[in-house]
């Protein structure tokens, strides 16, 4: 059909983004509508044998020009303002192998990526709030200070393993659940962050280690999901003192802690075989099982049947588990190429877009 599918949705925001190629005056299999966002694709029907043309539609679509900061300025910056409210909220980077997903999430040091860019942003509001404030209302004066904590987590999902990027040679970790705190990864190192160097250097420590493992482990980095995480604790202090010398000096003080996910998942290629727009997907034998269930919980979620989802059949959706759904804010970057050589993977990931973007 020529219909656009998909519209937007309450908790899930999904958008595109294709990567450049030269296709030295080949013509693409995507084309982007300036307007609209809007993609259309022209793809081979392989049971008909014959070329389809498919529209998808999104929350936002990035085109080959885009720019690292263009998307953080789309995804980032709502993700950042969820959290600062005390809401967690995930990033997921979701594509073919190849397609821009490292490019979009840690970037280079020419064009740094969405989590370094977070990392810049989130110091410069500590900053700007940490500064204790004085007003006069009502006779007396109030005087509020906020305070932050930041840490930062890395690790990896590999063949159902829990591993630790910023301890690496640990065992793999366990899931737990707290009765308040919710599910964590027993044993995964915290790192305090003073400031967004420090949350770039984090960044390079873990990935170097996820290359190393790579080369030896038939191109790892590929099959793994690698989970990045900023948790900002806060506490607001606010102090009031009444007029005149006997004024008595009231105190208030409230605390909030919520986690930013920043995930760059394994190429969905190994998905391929998978019906990305079923209702419930069925999962073949050399399937990466994160993957196939955060299929299946983003799906249940973006049709509102809160019931059938089911956190527990992969490490990756239960470690996610507090914060996909409810309150927490989930946005989905699928990145894709407009080579005509890809264009049935491109298919398969705008497709999975557009489910995650449907009620
Ligand atoms: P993935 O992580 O999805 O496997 P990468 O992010 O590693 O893919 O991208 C593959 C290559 O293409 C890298 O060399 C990367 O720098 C480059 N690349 C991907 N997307 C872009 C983009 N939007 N702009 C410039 N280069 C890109
Ligand atoms: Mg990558």
């Amino acid at each position: 059909s020529n219909a656009p599918q998909g519209e937007a949705s309450g908790n899930i925001w999904v958008c595109v983004r294709v990567r450049p190629w030269d296709g030295k005056g080949a013509s693409r299999s995507l084309s982007v509508n300036e307007t609209q966002p809007i993609i259309s694709l022209l793809s081979e029907d392989k049971t008909k044998g014959h070329k389809r043309q498919s529209k998808f539609q999104y929350n936002h679509v990035f085109d080959e020009g885009s720019s690292n900061r263009d998307v953080y300025e789309q995804v980032g910056v709502a993700a950042l303002t969820q959290v600062l409210d005390g809401y967690n909220s995930t990033i997921f980077a979701y594509g073919q192998t190849g397609s821009g997903k490292t490019h979009t999430m840690l970037g280079s040091d020419a064009q740094p990526g969405v989590i370094p860019l977070l990392g810049q942003a989130l110091f410069k509001e500590i900053q700007a709030k940490q500064t204790p404030k004085q007003s006069r209302e009502g006779g007396g004066t109030t005087r509020d200070q906020a305070e932050y904590r930041v840490t930062v987590s890395y690790l990896e999902v590999y063949q159902e393993q829990v591993l630790d990027l910023l301890e690496p040679g640990k065992q793999p970790l366990r899931l737990r659940e707290h009765p308040s705190l919710g599910v964590f990864a027993d044993g995964l190192a915290e790192v305090r962050v003073a400031t967004a160097d420090d949350v770039a250097q984090l960044l390079l420590q873990g990935s170097a280690v996820r290359k190393v493992a790579s080369t030896d482990m038939n191109d790892r980095s590929s099959r793994s999901h690698a989970v990045f995480m900023m948790r900002v604790q806060q506490r607001h202090v606010s102090r009031t003192r009444g007029e005149g010398e006997g004024g008595r000096e009231k105190e208030s003080v409230s605390t909030m802690s919520a986690r930013l996910y920043l995930v760059d998942l394994a190429g969905s290629e190994s998905v391929r075989k998978t019906k990305a727009t079923g209702q419930t997907l069925k999962q073949g034998a050399s399937i990466n099982r994160s993957l196939f269930e955060l299929g299946n919980v983003i799906n249940a979620l973006s049709s509102g049947t809160k019931r059938h989802v089911n956190y527990r059949n992969s490490a990756l959706t239960m470690l996610l588990r507090d914060s996909l759904g409810g309150n927490a804010r989930t946005a989905v970057v699928a990145t894709v190429s407009a080579a005509p050589v890809h264009a049935p993977e491109t298919r398969t990931t705008l497709m999975f877009a557009s489910r995650a973007n449907t009620i």
